[in-house]
């Protein structure tokens, strides 16, 4: 099967040479989003007013608009062939979730029509009593209710044959417990925007509100969906769980911004022609390090749009490979001993006026803003490391932190020299070289230069590291749903930004000067730097030396992201999650993402036997059986004293020795698992990260070294060299 795929491949794929009409085009940007400017044409103008607002998070929906607007909604679906409307959220899957219903209705006795109001638009009861919620619903009382975000744009969805008006909801039960990953990162939106704009009141910055900004670059293997197909491991969780590396990886360091394919460059023009149609503003496109690695990055956005259009942009990436014969993985590491995918957040604040606050050369004239904010950050991260170490956990991250060239599970940050001088200048004297003097008795006010061109210093190795004008979060993967990590960012930069705040508006009267603000700032920045100097970290993270070095400054050192969920607990935690969510949801949270973490493994455990004893083991006992077939008629067709097979006996010892190994491990894999399971809920988590890991682990060391000793035409599974690079 597998080498009749082989032989077949190259023969299907012809590029087609021109993609009429596939191409990105700025005319089509937003084709199938209800946008302000379809809007604008279709409502009265107080309710356009009203729904911009809503979209702003600056208002609420007014009840009676409504059915207006509902209606506005249903002709301008209708008109581009929606059949059915779907209210569309994320529960706590990390995937999204969607029920469609069709806008048909009684009309008369025998006829329907399409009907949908104001209170349909608002509100959908998806009854949803299988999303996990944690404990928090039962399934006796399990409705849970959907209702719209304006602040999200409403959008048709093409699949299959239909088309779908897509209605992006927050998802909470009918007692008020958030069950969904868009309310928390809202109101952490609100958090940021309160403390950043009492920010900007102190130092006389003019804007109405602050708001997150996010650009998420993601990061994908793209192979042959026909040899795909022939692994199990791939079907069901998109990464293999055995295979021996290939002859040639990513030494030679040829793909990395190599050349793209004319398959996987026609690819990726569907997916961008889809994405552009749904108003995401795709940008960069690339190969990656390892081979079939690629990486998509939109331009930024306000974090809540842009983590939508993630969601929705991995979702096209999927069925359009699916389309074209390939298979997308967004798996953080869906194969071994080369890089695994990551998805960067590159997070940033600004104001609505579209200055950026991480961005000096916004504010030539001062800075201190951005002083004050920076420290705020560091801080932020040094108090709750830990916890945005959670905010990156799964079983699937795992086995891509601390991997090749992929941020470790230390979480620090990194500045750049010319940042670190300034700070290390505050540390130790409380003031600074970039304070300029107006006059000869005051402190002057800070002007820094302009980072984000001295930009050359950058170190890719760091997990959170700071890149001229904006934070990149690294270590957030592939296939996550980043709005928990962006939630927690929000979170605690807000809560340090108080924490300072208060310290620097305590000493000082209401009123004064820029001069005088500056003196009021620096030791408060001063105390605040040195007691986070911990976190920060210039060298080089995947070091050894590192991890001594982080353990020396008392840092955590999480490896497993089953520990990491124990964060959620922390008292810090929940006192930075006040009004955002409560100690139970957080507990509910935390349940879930064990229970998550324990199905991803058993999953892979399963896949590990079933594939070991249904498909390599029958080969291998036929190629054992071959072998020893082979040693004993040549042995019989010769002469006794013609006959000196040595090696050949060695080497049928040696297959049987690597076999009966194989087949030792997977009984300890297999005893691991039945024991992990009898724990309660964070025992097996903790089990299944550590024990059941490692034996995982040495399972899988034994069987890819059969892989390189049996006879290939045997081999059941397509290799590593096949799925890398026959593309
Ligand atoms: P790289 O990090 O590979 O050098 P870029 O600097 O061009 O690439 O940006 C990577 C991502 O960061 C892009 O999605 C870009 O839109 C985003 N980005 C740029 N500026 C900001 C910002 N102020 N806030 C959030 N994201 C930003
Ligand atoms: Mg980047």
């Amino acid at each position: 099967m597998r080498r009749q795929i082989l032989k077949e491949m190259g023969r299907e794929f012809r590029f087609q040479g021109k993609l009429e009409g596939r191409c990105i085009s700025s005319e089509n940007f937003g084709k199938y989003v209800f946008s302000r400017t379809v809007m604008h044409k279709m409502l009265p103008r107080e309710i356009y007013q009203n729904v911009s607002n809503a979209m702003d998070g600056r208002e609420k929906i007014k009840a009676e608009y409504a059915d207006t607007v509902a209606m506005a909604i249903k002709e301008w679906a209708i008109s581009h062939g929606a059949t059915h409307y779907s209210h569309w959220f994320q529960p706590l899957t990390g995937a999204s979730a969607e029920k469609h219903d069709a806008f048909i209705d009684w009309h008369s006795q025998d006829s329907v029509i399409e009907q949908f109001n104001g209170k349909q638009l608002i509100q959908g009861e998806p009854d949803a009593s299988s999303f996990p919620s944690g404990g928090l619903r039962s399934t006796y009382e399990a409705r849970g209710y959907t209702g719209w975000d304006p602040a999200s744009p409403i959008f048709l969805w093409r699949a299959g044959d239909g088309i779908t008006l897509c209605i992006p909801s927050v998802f909470f039960s009918w007692t008020g417990n958030v069950l969904d990953s868009k309310i928390p990162l809202l109101r952490s939106e609100h958090r940021i925007d309160e403390a950043a704009s009492r920010l900007l009141r102190l130092t006389g910055l003019a804007a109405d509100y602050v708001y997150s900004t996010l650009g998420l670059e993601q990061e994908y293997f793209v192979i042959d969906r026909a040899l795909r197909n022939l692994r199990p491991d791939l079907i069901l969780l998109g990464k293999t769980v055995f295979g021996a590396p290939s002859p040639k990886g990513q030494e030679l360091q040829d793909h990395y911004f190599g050349a793209v394919k004319d398959r996987i460059l026609a690819f990726m023009c569907a997916f961008e022609n889809e994405a552009i149609e749904l108003g995401i503003p795709v940008k960069t496109r690339h190969n990656e390090v390892a081979p079939a690695q690629h990486e998509v990055a939109p331009v930024f956005e306000k974090s809540a749009a842009a983590i939508d259009h993630n969601i929705l942009l991995m979702e096209l990436m999927r069925q359009i490979a699916q389309e074209q014969g390939l298979a997308c993985l967004l798996h953080e590491k869906p194969f071994a001993a080369i890089n695994g995918s990551g998805k960067h957040c590159n997070w940033s604040l600004s104001t609505n006026t579209g200055v950026n606050l991480l961005d000096p050369s916004d504010t030539p004239h001062n800075n201190l803003h951005f002083l004050i904010l920076l420290t705020a950050i560091i801080h932020g991260v040094y108090q709750h490391s830990a916890l945005l170490r959670a905010s990156i956990g799964s079983a699937s991250n795992d086995y891509r932190l601390g991997g090749h060239e992929a941020p470790p599970a230390i979480m620090s940050i990194y500045l750049g020299q010319g940042l670190e001088a300034l700070l290390e200048e505050i540390e130790s004297k409380g003031s600074s070289s970039f304070v300029q003097a107006k006059s000869r008795y005051d402190l002057g006010v800070v002007v820094l230069p302009d980072l984000s061109k001295d930009n050359t210093d950058r170190n890719r190795t760091s997990p959170f590291a700071f890149t001229g004008n904006k934070f990149e979060f690294r270590a957030v993967g592939s296939s996550a749903n980043p709005a928990f990590s962006v939630t927690v960012l929000n979170l605690i930069v807000a809560e340090s930004l108080n924490l300072i705040l208060d310290e620097i508006e305590a000493k000082l009267e209401q009123g004064v000067t820029p001069e005088v603000l500056t003196k009021a700032a620096l030791p408060v920045l001063q105390h605040y730097l040195r007691v986070s100097k911990g976190i920060r970290f210039t060298g080089d993270n995947y070091s050894e030396a590192w991890a001594k070095e982080a353990e020396k400054r008392g840092l955590p050192i999480i490896k497993r992201s089953s520990e990491a969920f124990l964060a959620l607990s922390d008292p810090k935690t929940i006192r930075v999650f006040d009004r955002i969510l409560t100690a139970e949801e957080l507990a509910s949270r935390q349940d879930i993402l064990f229970e998550h973490y324990v199905h991803h493994m058993n999953i892979e455990v399963n896949l590990m036997l079933d594939m070991f004893k249904t498909q390599i083991l029958p080969a291998a006992f036929n190629y054992q059986k071959e072998m020893a077939m082979s040693y004993l008629q040549i042995k019989e067709a010769l002469a006794p004293h013609q006959f000196h097979s040595t090696k050949q006996a060695a080497y049928l010892k040696h297959f049987n020795d690597a076999l009966e190994e194989a087949m030792k491990r997977c009984e300890e894999l297999e005893k691991g698992k039945v024991k992990a399971f009898a724990l309660p809920l964070k025992e097996k988590s903790l089990a299944f990260g550590e024990q059941v890991a490692s034996k995982m682990e040495h399972f899988r060391e034994s069987v890819d070294h059969l892989e390189t000793l049996l006879d290939d035409q045997l081999w059941p599974l397509p290799k590593y060299r096949e799925l890398l690079f026959m593309v």
